[in-house]
């Protein structure tokens, strides 16, 4: 690799993430806490403890993810009968009734987007932990991807409350967000914080390293 590519850790720099002024790492570190000369926050070339953070958070999603989609999302009581509806139970309701495009929103947004968000996740944490250096280019698109994804995800829990909510409105009823809401937001935001911890710049140190040798 040419030495333009070269990053700001194999330079010797490290940007300060609170005023962004760029300076030098002190050579002889170890483990102590290096602060910015300006700002005086603390500096440090790579998110610290990265993968470990990541990991938690996005097992702490995935556990939640269960009784999100097990539990009641949301229960309706009408003329006497209670009904507790689950988001799977939600989207069938919908494809029942002839609403196809409310079932497919709920499903995506609270199904799919988020399954999709723990593949992505475990993928990147996987190739950088086995130290892999293909396609780091393609793996940085899809860390981008899922944190874009990531800024729009508070959506997922209006759209899902608030759609099966809709569906029992045309009746009188009472409803109220079910056990399942609270798992759900936390799916939610857990992903969203992995997906915040982990650092892409590991997936270009490997492969950085990998051409230096
Ligand atoms: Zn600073």
């Amino acid at each position: 690799m040419s030495e333009n590519h070269s990053s700001a850790k194999k330079m010797g720099l490290v940007s300060c993430s609170d005023c962004h002024l760029l300076s030098r790492w002190p050579k002889v570190s170890g483990s102590q806490a290096v602060y910015c000369p300006r700002c005086g926050g603390e500096l440090h070339q790579r998110k610290p403890n990265s993968l470990t953070r990541t990991w938690a958070l996005l097992i702490t999603a995935i556990i939640c993810y269960i009784p999100a989609n097990v539990l009641p999302m949301t229960i309706t009581s009408a003329l006497g009968t209670v009904s507790a509806d689950t988001i799977m139970s939600g989207v069938v309701y919908f494809l029942h009734s002839g609403s196809w495009e409310i079932a497919l929103v709920i499903f995506t947004a609270s199904i799919f987007v988020p399954f999709m968000k723990f593949i992505a996740l475990i993928y990147l944490l996987l190739s950088v932990q086995f130290k892999s250096i293909k396609r780091p280019k393609d793996r940085t698109r899809i860390y981008q991807l899922t944190e874009l994804i990531g800024r729009w995800s508070m959506l997922d829990v209006y759209v899902v409350t608030i759609l099966i909510a809709l569906v029992k409105l045309g009746i009188l009823a009472e409803i109220t967000a079910g056990p399942a809401a609270i798992y759900f937001a936390s799916v939610v935001v857990a992903t969203m914080l992995a997906a915040m911890s982990f650092d892409p710049r590991l997936i270009w140190d490997i492969v950085e390293d990998e051409n230096h040798e």
